[in-house]
Formats: structure tokens, sequence, C-alpha cells
């Protein structure tokens, strides 16, 4: 049985938890969310030697996806997600980063494949399974190993805090809809990573944050 690892490289002025994950043992991974500062994650990458088979992208914002287009030509691997409905964010990077005085570091991203509900994505021999959770913006996905009782939660749910929701396509009682009828149901045990700030456990989420209990 080999173990799955998760590298987090914080980029952009955003702390936006880059991750690598990989099978230690394989050695092959992706990228999820590589939202600026390529040269450290392709550090990062040389450093653990990671084969990197594919982008992943959970959703359409700067800090999460500014740097794929130069990732992708760095090292080839094709960007995957987020669902569709996230297009017109992605065709529109380059407008979020004058809003933010980031202009020159983030390229409009156009995917090379769309995610939808119910697919699965593999690393090596480690399944994910790809969740549609709207409400940050229209096409987040997460990616949920059920093996290991991992989630990639992206911008869905933090430690203590949810998502943003006052950002073009955010919408709160949506987002509530997507954690409390998507994430929260896979199981109080479930160990997530987000997009910003440290993991937690959905257990301890159901319990104690302030904007779900
Ligand atoms: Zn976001
Ligand atoms: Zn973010």
């Amino acid at each position: 049985m080999t173990r799955l690892s998760a590298e987090i490289v914080p980029v952009t002025p955003f702390q936006q938890n880059c991750c690598i994950l990989f099978d230690d043992t394989s050695k092959e991974g992706v990228v999820v969310d590589p939202g600026g500062d390529v040269e450290r994650i392709l550090a990062a990458i040389d450093r653990l030697g990671i084969a990197v088979e594919a982008i992943w992208l959970t959703h359409g914002h700067i800090d999460h996806a500014g740097g794929a287009m130069d990732l992708r030509d760095a090292i080839g691997a094709e960007i995957v997600g987020p669902h569709k409905a996230d297009a017109m964010l992605l065709s529109r990077l380059e407008d979020q980063a004058r809003m933010f005085g980031l202009e020159g570091a983030v390229r409009n991203c156009v995917p090379d494949r769309w995610l939808a509900e119910g697919e699965t994505l593999q690393i090596g021999t480690h399944a994910f399974e790809v969740l549609h959770a709207p409400g940050h913006s229209p096409g987040h996905v997460v990616f949920f190993q059920r093996a290991a009782q991992f989630l990639h939660a992206g911008d869905v749910l933090f430690a203590g805090s949810i998502g943003r929701t006052d950002l073009p396509g955010g919408d709160h009682a949506t987002l509530l809809a997507s954690i409390r009828t998507k994430i929260l149901p896979l199981g109080d045990d479930v160990g997530f990573i987000c997009g910003h700030g440290p993991g937690s456990r959905l257990g301890v989420e159901r319990r104690t944050n302030p904007f779900l209990v």
C-alpha cells in the first residue's frame, strides 16, 4: 500500500496553499491550484523529485489559477478543472489581477478539460472523487480521496471559517448548501487541506465552525 503525501507551497500575496499531491513511492503527482510564484512551485517539484501528471484547479480565482498556464508551459502537464461554470472567471484572470495591482504576474487560463460532479481522477493508484461545490465561485470543485479520508476543499471551507461570497459569482446560500449537502456528509473523520491557512477535520468544523453551528 503506497502512501499519498501533500506538500504545501504558499503562493501569491494571498498566501494561497498551492498543493503538490504525490505518491511517496512512485513519485507520481499533481499540482493543485498553482496561483502564482511558479518558480517556487517548480523548485519544490524538483526538490521532491515529482513526475507531475496534471495540474488540477479547484476554481477560477487568480490566487488559485493565475500561474496555471505558465506552469503548464514549463512542465507540459494538462490543466484539469474546475467545472465549466468558472470559464468566465478564468477568461478574465488578467482583469482580476489589475484590480489587485498584480498585472503581469497572471495569465488568463484555458483548461485542457473541465470537470463535472462524480468524475474520478487518479494519482497513480489513488482515486479522487470530484464534487461540484458552488457558492464561493459557480464552478468550484473539491477533490475527495475516500480511502485516505482526505479532502482538498479549496476555498469552500476553512478551519473556523467558510469561503467569501462577495466576489463575482459568489452566493452565500449556495455555499452553505454545498457545505451541508456535499462536504459535511463525507464524514467527521475526513481531514482536509484548504486554500488558505491550516487544514482541519470535518467533524471539528461541523461542531465548532461559527458559520455552521
Ligand atoms: Zn477563491
Ligand atoms: Zn483563494
